[in-house]
């Protein structure tokens, strides 16, 4: 699964925010900030709660389990290091707490895709400093 030290992907920046999300992941726990007052889940990472202002938040650890809410088909890579993925389907899963993530399904063919396919995380790990959560159809 992982292609340790062949991995010719653009990996994700690790600053911020992003540094705590795929620091998590590369426990394998995907985790998503939770509003410390209304409880209100949100990703992407940012300060303040949208619902109820609140700056106090976790990092909740989410089920991993959720449903395809939308993808789009890439007939043309973005960028090089895609090309031999082509043509590729970038997905959005909704996940049981009520956040939607972008994603990558490892054993959906793209004419199999269809909207609300029960899904769950697994942990690629892309190089020894990075995991990338996917998605595969739940069990
Ligand atoms: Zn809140």
């Amino acid at each position: 699964m992982a292609e340790t030290h062949e991995y010719k992907r653009p990996v994700p920046k690790m600053r911020g925010f992003a540094a705590e999300f795929y620091a998590y992941c590369k426990q394998h726990e995907l985790r998503f900030q939770r509003c410390a007052d209304c409880r209100t889940w949100r990703h992407v990472p940012r300060d303040m709660c949208a619902k109820c202002g609140s700056f106090a938040w976790e990092w909740a650890q989410s089920s991993g389990k959720g449903t395809l809410f939308s993808w789009t088909t890439a007939m043309q890579p973005m960028l090089p290091q895609f090309a031999d993925l082509v043509p590729y389907s970038p997905v959005v899963v909704e996940l049981e707490e009520g956040v939607r993530m972008l994603s990558w399904l490892t054993d959906v063919e793209d004419a199999d895709l269809q909207l609300d396919l029960p899904l769950e995380v697994v942990f690629d790990d892309v190089t020894p400093e990075v995991t990338l959560p996917k998605f595969r159809r739940a069990g």
